[in-house]
């Protein structure tokens, strides 16, 4: 940790209670930050891709060992239940190691790749060279992987890093610094700033070699814009407006009791939760009564007993409420939970999960990301128009398609313009490192997760070897004599049936007149 100032009170939004009070890196101590991280990217960039991958092991190890503490602070600083901290934040990102570790030496080791008849003679390769400084800013809702999961990319590719968590949940940003440090990763490997968006954005300004953002799509325009003012590489993972669509042959008890928890996990606070549902209508009355039924039974708290716990972030209340007021103006019928005045929020912030029907796209709840636990439900005629709704948003990064049809879920699915399908199932492609991970249209540029997920993190350079021992090539100088055996060379090689013979004799009498002419 640099030198610190503001005392900074933490309050846990679950309980009210104050949990810690913690100190913010200084502005003043940002250039530190960039100079070090600059000098350990000259021993840790050259590091052999295994010693690297040994520290990531340690840390994985460690993170074992305090796996239960993890989850207490997670779950404290969010409000989250534990076992969604351990489910879905903590196991992601030891998952995530662990891929890593397997496939990092493959991924990122020297390519080699096919070369053309044409450059005959020689041989190709990718190599993959870190960057230099990555920076990695990140939100609150699940906070540790969101965070670490791009920093661990990173630094495997022989990067050195620079991470600001989020200012909402500044304990597990803590938590993180502690881990790395703990690990023992070498001096200026990886730092940490722990402040707000001020810090943030003089962080982007510092010319760091590539900027990972997941957060607002309002943030990521504003870092998308710093970024290509200075020409900063950059992965923007945002918000989603999550589609489900449920098709009359589904598995209903499966879809709802799916539907539930892939919009009130995390008292919907994820970027790819339901956060819409479109059922086909001879099953829409039956979908909707269990889906309520269901919604009724939930337990709302902290214990290990409870399924559903509170807002992360007091703001986003606001957000929620404004959503579900603007639907209920506009006719919405509220099937569970209660309007906004009757939440009791004031020092704790939990909102029921909540569902409405009767809704329809002019309403924000059916277009803007309301990133909590509210669920409108809307029935469909026709899989035309239910493609046509899905898509109906400026977002793009999740999608779900409910029914037994194989060809008909492969055929809904080919039609959604979203980062991700599941099919008979919600938000689970972020759990398998083999696929890619992002969005389209408003939902972010980039992906990562997988063997682009590290390789992102490096630039690809292109090695061509030849032997040397030819005194030229064929299409150096002088030029003389070789235009039409060039015209003929390619016509021969490009035609429909390459004429082999042909190509070869005029193969051989190019080189013949690039030694004559050399002489
Ligand atoms: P969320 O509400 O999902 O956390 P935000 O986009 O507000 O989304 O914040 C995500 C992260 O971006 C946080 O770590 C926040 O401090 C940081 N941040 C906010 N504004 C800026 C900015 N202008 N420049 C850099 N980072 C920022």
């Amino acid at each position: 940790m640099e030198e610190l100032h503001t005392k900074w009170e933490v309050y846990s939004p679950a309980t009210g209670e104050k949990i810690a009070e913690l100190d913010e890196t200084p502005l003043e101590s940002i250039p530190h930050l960039y100079t070090k991280s600059r000098q350990a990217f000259q021993t840790w960039s050259k590091l052999p891709i295994k010693e690297r991958l040994q520290y990531l092991k340690r840390l994985r190890l460690l993170m074992v060992n305090k796996m239960d503490e993890i989850a207490e602070v997670i779950s404290k600083d969010t409000g989250k239940v534990k076992i969604e901290a351990l489910v879905a934040d903590i196991m992601p990102t030891i998952d995530a190691i662990k891929h890593i570790e397997k496939h990092a030496m493959k991924a990122l080791s020297r390519q080699k790749v096919s070369t053309p008849l044409m450059l005959i003679g020689k041989k190709s390769y990718i190599d993959y060279m870190p960057r230099g400084t990555v920076l990695v800013i990140s939100p609150w809702n699940y906070p540790l992987q969101l965070a670490m999961v791009p920093i661990l990319n990173a630094l495997a590719g022989g990067n050195t890093v620079i991470a600001k968590p989020s200012e909402v949940t500044p304990l597990v940003g803590m938590c993180i610094d502690n881990l790395f440090h703990e690990a023992g990763f070498p001096e200026g490997t990886v730092q940490f700033a722990h402040g707000g968006k001020d810090l943030g954005a003089s962080l982007t300004e510092q010319k760091p070699d590539y900027i990972f953002f997941t957060g607002s799509v309002r943030t990521g325009k504003i870092i998308g814009e710093v970024a290509a003012k200075q020409l900063i590489p950059s992965t923007l993972e945002l918000g989603g407006k999550d589609p489900m669509i449920v098709l009359r042959d589904a598995n209903l008890e499966r879809a709802v009791n799916g539907a539930l928890w892939g919009a009130f996990t995390n008292s919907g606070q994820v970027c790819m939760s339901v956060e819409r549902i479109y059922v086909e209508r001879p099953v829409y009355k039956e979908f909707l009564s269990l889906l309520k039924e269901k919604a009724n039974s939930l337990k709302q708290g902290t214990r290990l007993t409870d399924d559903i716990g509170s807002m992360t972030f007091p703001a986003q209340i606001d957000i929620v409420a404004g959503h579900l007021e603007d639907a209920l103006n506009k006719g919405a019928i509220l099937e569970s939970g209660t309007s906004p005045n009757d939440w009791k929020t004031g020092q704790t912030y939990f909102i029921p999960p909540t569902i409405l029907s009767n809704v329809n796209h002019s309403m924000k709840i059916m277009k803007e990301e309301t990133f909590g636990p509210v669920l409108p439900v809307v029935p469909f005629d026709t899989e035309e128009e239910v493609v046509r709704l899905a898509n109906d948003t400026e977002y793009g990064l999740n999608s779900s398609v409910w029914t037994k049809d194989t060809v008909k879920a492969n055929r809904v699915a080919s039609q959604l313009v979203t980062g991700a399908v599941t099919i008979n199932d919600v938000l689970i492609t972020v759990a398998n490192h083999y696929l890619p991970f992002g969005g389209t249209k408003q939902s972010g540029i980039g992906r990562y997760h997988g063997e682009q997920g590290m390789r992102i993190f490096c630039h690809e350079k292109a090695i061509m070897k030849d032997n040397g021992k030819k005194n030229s090539e064929i299409q150096w100088y002088p030029y003389e004599g070789k235009y039409t055996k060039f015209l003929s060379l390619f016509q021969h090689y490009f035609s429909e049936k390459t004429n082999w013979i042909q190509f070869g004799k005029e193969y051989l009498q190019l080189i013949k007149i690039s030694k004559e002419k050399r002489k």
